[in-house]
């Protein structure tokens, strides 16, 4: 027998009429590229978003077509992105930090109509466009006053664009099982791929994302996404926001330690998210400049580990919760969050912190397991690790095109690439990325847990650890540090701050500092790069095994 209730699809338009109807004073506050700051709010972003989606019509652009946006996180990137996809077309993501090449592969591969481009990536496309015929004219994300001089075939100002248009436009009634988002999938090897996503998938992952012990964002809240809106759809919080009325506020392209400080303190900013190396930079510039975080509650760390170091300082000197997050571009993107259960405030603050560097447990929506390699599902112990595979309403079952085949096995899971530990308490922890892993003499070391307690020591700024080919084990860890500006350094140090907090066999067999570690497209630490630059590095404990 079938349910009696409304058909009602799950469409991202209706996310905005909603924030419009019922939050429609609520600001959206913004660093323009131009400069000042500059707000708007929902009900006037109901308008434009659809001046946008008409101002596409106009120019031709087809239900399922696919527009791109090159742009940093603004009022007037979520007004397009809306505006694109109440239109029933695809908003592709762009992110600017990739290579030319790259982006003029994905490009071509999604078969962008029309790229949206804030002022200041206007030179990579001027350099990329001859090598994208199909595209047939970029909007360039200003004013009339504002346009550069530029040699873009067809370049559009997008508010004269706007100026045209009444803002009366009916969203286009799409399946809500219709594409609307495209992001491609940084991958080390190969071309990157492209994740699509569904009005559905994203309006239940808004939901989930919302809910209060994944992220918790309700109307009262002030809302920050350092995150890029290019990064896995701002992890989410251009639509979780709005769906519960959140002030959001955009940092534009200004995101050195001053200008997010501005903003989370004159914007009373409450709940904001972004990569570890974002929060490394903003520490470094508090604890220099003496300045506190007043009106900050929680802080989402994700995208790669947080490091213990990090939680310690938030939570203890800022008074910060930290809600450390994993996820991929593939799971829209959230996976886990660090929310505690019940009767964990108890615990003392050693043990609360061993809790929080784990990446926490699966909102409902997720269903997760760890494997071994013959795909026998491992013990939540704690211990064991294994494959880490997902399944959810929310998570990719193909990528576009069927660029790399089957991504799911037979019943359904898709393999996330990451290896991770799960406790009885379902607290997943991530070991390494698989391929990161170090294996020495058939057992696995974590980089990941090295990393993080190498930056706990005062002096270092960041770390890395790879694997190194060694004689007798296989492989064995080499730390690559980053000092501390104006610090200095010895090995014995380093190691001597890091011995009995580990297993003796996971020590680093040698210490080699540089000055900067290599980050790829979306803040992760490019071990690719690493393991290039130190092909050739010879361990000290090489020659003794020979
Ligand atoms: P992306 O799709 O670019 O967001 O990359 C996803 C990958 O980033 C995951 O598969 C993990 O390897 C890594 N990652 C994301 N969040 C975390 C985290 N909190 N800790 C460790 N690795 C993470």
């Amino acid at each position: 027998m079938k349910g009696l209730m409304q058909d009602w699809p799950l469409r991202v338009s209706s996310i905005l009429d909603h924030a419009a109807r019922f939050h429609g004073e609520r600001e959206i506050v913004s660093r323009s590229v131009e400069g000042p700051i500059v707000r708007t709010t929902y009900a006037e972003m109901n308008v434009r978003a659809r001046k946008v989606a008409q101002a596409l019509r106009r120019l031709g652009v087809k239900e399922g077509e696919v527009v791109a946006t090159l742009a940093w996180n603004t009022g007037r990137h979520m007004e397009a992105w809306y505006g694109i996809m109440g239109l029933g077309a695809v908003c592709h993501t762009l992110n600017p930090r990739l290579f030319a090449e790259q982006l003029v592969y994905i490009i071509n591969h999604a078969e962008d109509k029309y790229i949206f481009v804030d002022l200041t990536f206007v030179p990579i496309v001027e350099a990329i466009e001859a090598q994208c015929p199909n595209v047939k004219g970029y909007v360039i994300m200003t004013d009339a006053a504002h346009m550069p001089q530029t040699k873009l075939r067809n370049a559009l100002c997008y508010e004269t664009l706007l100026d045209a248009e009444d803002g009366d436009f009916q969203w286009v009634e799409v399946d809500e099982n219709a594409a609307c988002g495209l992001c491609y999938t940084s991958g080390t090897t190969g071309n990157p791929k492209g994740v699509l996503y569904s009005h559905r998938s994203n309006v239940l992952h808004a939901m989930i994302g919302a809910t209060a012990d994944a992220m918790g964002l309700k109307s009262v809240d002030s809302v920050l996404p350092v995150v890029p809106m290019f990064h896995a759809n701002a992890w989410g919080i251009a639509f979780s926001a709005p769906m519960v009325g959140a002030k959001i506020v955009m940092p534009g392209q200004k995101m050195d330690g001053d200008s997010i400080c501005e903003l989370l303190t004159t914007e009373e900013v409450t709940f904001t998210a972004a990569v570890p190396t974002v929060w490394l930079m903003l520490l470094q510039y508090l604890e220099k400049t003496g300045k506190t975080l007043d009106h900050l509650k929680r802080v989402v760390i994700g995208g790669s580990a947080a490091p213990r170091s990090m939680i310690d300082i938030f939570e203890s000197k800022y008074g910060v919760e930290v809600r450390h997050a994993w996820g991929m571009t593939e799971m829209s993107p959230l996976g886990t969050l660090g929310s505690f259960k019940a009767g964990m405030e108890e615990l003392s603050h050693e043990e609360k912190l061993d809790i929080k560097v784990k990446q926490g447990r699966p909102p409902y929506g997720v269903e997760m397991k760890i494997t071994d390699d013959d795909g026998a599902e491992l013990p939540w112990d704690g211990k064991a690790f294994g494959h880490l595979l997902v399944r959810g309403p929310s998570i990719a079952k193909s990528y576009l095109k069927g660029e790399g085949g089957k991504i799911l096995d037979d019943d359904g899971w898709f393999d996330t690439g990451d290896v991770a530990t799960v406790d009885q308490r379902g607290f997943m922890q991530i070991t390494d990325r698989a391929k990161d892993v170090i294996k020495s003499g058939g057992e696995w070391i974590s980089s990941i847990e090295l990393e993080n307690l190498a930056v706990g020591h005062p002096k270092v700024a960041e770390a890395a650890v790879i694997g190194i080919a060694h004689p007798k084990w296989d492989e064995r860890p080499l730390l690559i540090v980053v000092l501390k500006e104006g610090e200095t350094a010895t090995k014995e140090e380093i190691l001597h701050y890091m011995d009995g907090k580990i297993a003796k066999w996971w020590m680093p067999d040698d210490v080699a500092f540089i000055d900067e570690i290599p980050h790829t497209a979306t803040g992760k630490i490019q071990k690719l790069a690493l393991r290039d630059k130190f092909k050739d590095y010879k361990l000290p404990t090489a020659n003794a095994a020979e």
